[in-house]
């Protein structure tokens, strides 16, 4: 089957949502996919226990009553056999996309970083948690602690506490003065002022990191650096998510530009390929009011409508401002970089410990020498990991993607190549 789409949205969070709404009135014909089941990408993620908000439920609607957007949902890209061309896999079967333009919006992930334990059972990240709590993770009664750095450990805390957990502690690696000098700036942007007193925890303690987590079988406490004291408690659960970093393979993988780790966009969020755009947390992190706004400039630059994506340049660069204050606010104390020993694992999936990977001079050698980002998340966990200890840019990721079936890659060989 092949399908062809005037623009191809891919990612259905706050920016993917945005743009197709922006671009729907000019009745081009608008694909969006993603491989959630439902739109809302990470914040609005659906689940027997989340308690998606009015404003998202809205979006939904908003775009299921457009007769020229058509979603996929539970949909992975797979492959870019051809020029402007996509291979794609639901549950049921793969086909082809053509497109005429694309709008990559593919968000961002929890950066993990290694440290002794953190493989045990019942360590998570601290999205991770949320994410799981949301998909219906029971966590009554049970001993939470929160850990690593940026807004998210308070937003986890608050969905532990919803559903019963008790957060014994939320763990920022960021001094006091960071954390200080950041809220004293939130007036400035009042919705999230006004989120701040909601999200507050008197379990909260910056300049406080994990050391390890401990226990046999599975995670039965926690061993911290608390300002200048080593502290440890006793817990159930420990989520730790040290900040966020965009996932920008497809756009590596598509030939778009890439800078600070984020996929490179210019004032009309387009990147450096021709009909190639890219919007939301895959440009950089900042939260999903920025998100929104790049999203509807990317939709209106996408269909032609360059007037109205002039008029959100405004918003945008408020939003900006936030994402600034947030990333300098939370930037990574280089001391975490010695968390991990000689013997814990840095790629989990094929059991690479972080003895195995010093020495190497670049991501590509201790590939090879180690197997590290071979195994089956394809260095999506241990690749953020790696760059963050050693400075190690991952490769462009080659096809499949992710996972796929035999028939779906069969059907590459009717493809002629780019
Ligand atoms: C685990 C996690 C939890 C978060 N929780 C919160 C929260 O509670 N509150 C908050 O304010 N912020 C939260 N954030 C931050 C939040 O992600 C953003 O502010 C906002 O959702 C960014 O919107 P986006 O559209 O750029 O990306 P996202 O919301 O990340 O949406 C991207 C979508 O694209 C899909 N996708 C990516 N690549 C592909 C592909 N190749 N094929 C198909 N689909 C693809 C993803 O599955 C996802 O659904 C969270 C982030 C993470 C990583």
């Amino acid at each position: 089957m092949n399908e062809y789409a005037d623009l191809l949205i891919i990612g259905a969070g706050p920016a993917g949502m945005s743009a197709a709404l922006a671009a729907a009135p000019s009745g081009a014909r608008i694909v969006m996919l993603d491989d959630n089941p439902l739109p809302g990408g990470q914040i609005w993620r659906d689940g027997p226990q989340a308690n998606v908000p009015g404003p998202a439920r809205r979006l939904r609607e908003r775009l299921a009553s457009c007769d020229n957007i058509r979603h996929h949902a539970g949909t992975r890209v797979i492959a870019a056999p051809g020029a402007k061309q996509l291979l794609v896999e639901d549950d049921d079967h793969g086909w082809l996309i053509s497109y005429d333009k694309l709008i990559l919006c593919t968000g961002a992930r929890e950066l993990l970083l290694p440290f002794p334990g953190w493989t045990l059972p019942g360590v998570t990240g601290a999205g991770g948690l949320q994410a799981l709590i949301k998909a219906g993770l029971p966590v009554q009664n049970e001993r939470v602690v929160i850990a690593g750095s940026g807004p998210l450990l308070l937003a986890s805390a608050a969905t532990a506490k919803q559903h019963g957990a008790q957060v014994q502690r939320i763990a920022e690696q960021a001094s006091r003065s960071a954390v200080a000098g950041f809220a004293a700036q939130l007036p400035r942007w009042p919705g999230k002022w006004l989120q701040s007193f909601s999200l507050f925890d008197h379990h909260y303690r910056t300049a406080t990191h994990v050391l390890a987590a401990l226990g046999t079988d599975r995670v039965e406490g926690v061993r911290l650096q608390q300002q200048g004291n080593i502290v440890e408690l006793e817990c159930d659960r420990l989520a730790c998510g040290f900040g966020l970093i965009a996932n920008i393979q497809l756009g590596q993988a598509l030939g778009c530009a890439i800078e600070d780790q984020a996929i490179a966009v210019d004032a009309w969020q387009a990147s450096n390929r021709a009909d190639h755009y890219a919007a939301g947390e895959c440009t950089g992190f900042g939260g999903s009011e920025l998100a929104l706004v790049e999203g509807a400039i990317a939709g209106h630059a996408a269909v032609g409508n360059l007037q109205a994506a002039r008029q959100l340049w405004p918003r945008r660069a408020r939003w900006q401002g936030f994402a600034k204050a947030l990333n300098s606010a939370f930037a990574l104390d280089p001391r975490l970089k010695s968390l991990a020993q000689p013997d814990t694992l840095v790629c989990r999936c094929e059991d690479v410990p972080y003895a195995a990977l010093t020495g190497h001079s670049d991501w590509r050698e201790a590939k090879l020498a180690s197997r590290c980002g071979m195994g089956a998340c394809q260095g999506r966990v241990c690749g953020g990991a790696v760059q963050h200890l050693f400075g190690w840019q991952p490769s462009a990721p080659r096809p499949p993607f992710s996972p796929a079936r035999i028939e779906t890659l069969m059907s590459l060989d009717d493809t002629p190549p780019a």
